[in-house]
């Protein structure tokens, strides 16, 4: 990856790696990544964070143990639960002189034109003013994320939606395997290979967890979205040390998806 080139970035971290495995809102990981986004906002790059972890966070604080099946309280939890997430993303941020701003999207305004070009606008001037966005989904009227992807979609539209070099999907997970090392001894790590190749949905299928509802396989199928307007994916440990500042230095870590010309 050219770093020198990679000016805007979607940094996207699920429910598991932001509520530590659903034990509360860790404070310490997302000051890390606070403190990490500052050091790139210094050296000009520009960042905006898509974090879930909503639905974790008010289930915790309405002292439910068991995630509920029914839709209404899942989206009445992740009300409850935005608010405590915003919270610890405000004063995580302030610490490292950080301003940020609470953005709440949902797929189909970005479908809808007029939406769309609010939405990017008012983005694009918050990056100008040095704000880093916190996107989450609009749990209240949508349920995609909910269902299906832990936000991965929802990051990758974004990074379309800015025209983003280089969408970074922090997990638990080290990166891509080849197959789930939950389950297979054997499978090995996978560096690079092409976004939107079909070899990596069969590779990434399954593999959810009971608080992230994305699993391997919306990671690839978000790389898929994002190399639409070029930009490349990593997938990485969010808890790998520095691992956004290594990532733009130029280190190899976790799994780059890269367009096709770049392979
Ligand atoms: N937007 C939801 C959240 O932030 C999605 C994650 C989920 O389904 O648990 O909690």
């Amino acid at each position: 990856m050219n770093t020198k080139q990679t000016k805007r970035i979607v940094v996207k971290v699920g429910s598991s790696l932001v509520t530590n495995n659903g034990e509360g809102l860790d404070h310490a990981a997302i000051a890390m990544w606070a403190e990490q986004m500052a050091a790139l906002l210094r050296s000009g790059h520009e960042v905006l964070m898509v974090s879930s972890g909503a639905i974790a966070e008010g289930m915790q604080r309405l002292g439910w143990t068991k995630r509920p099946q029914e839709i209404h309280q899942l989206q009445a939890a992740a009300a409850v639960g935005q608010m405590g997430l915003v919270q610890v993303y405000e004063s995580c941020f302030a610490r490292f002189n950080l301003r940020s701003a609470q953005v709440l999207l949902t797929n189909a305004d970005l479908a809808n034109a007029e939406r769309n070009a609010n939405a990017r606008a008012t983005l694009d001037t918050l990056l100008k003013l040095g704000v880093v966005p916190i996107i989450n989904e609009n749990d209240t009227v949508v349920t995609d994320e909910i269902k299906f992807g832990d936000n991965d979609s929802l990051a990758a539209l974004v990074t379309n939606l800015i025209h983003a070099d280089l969408l970074i999907i922090l997990t638990d997970q080290g990166g891509l395997f080849t197959a789930d090392p939950r389950q297979h001894a054997d499978a090995t790590l996978l560096q690079q290979a092409i976004a939107g190749d079909p070899a990596l949905e069969k590779m990434a299928g399954g593999a959810a967890s009971e608080l992230s509802k994305g699993g391997m396989l919306t990671k690839v199928l978000a790389a898929k979205v994002a190399v639409q307007t070029g930009a490349s994916t990593v997938i990485a440990s969010g808890r790998e040390p520095n691992v956004l500042t290594r990532l733009l230095a130029g280190e190899q870590i976790g799994t780059r998806l890269v367009p096709p010309s770049t392979h």
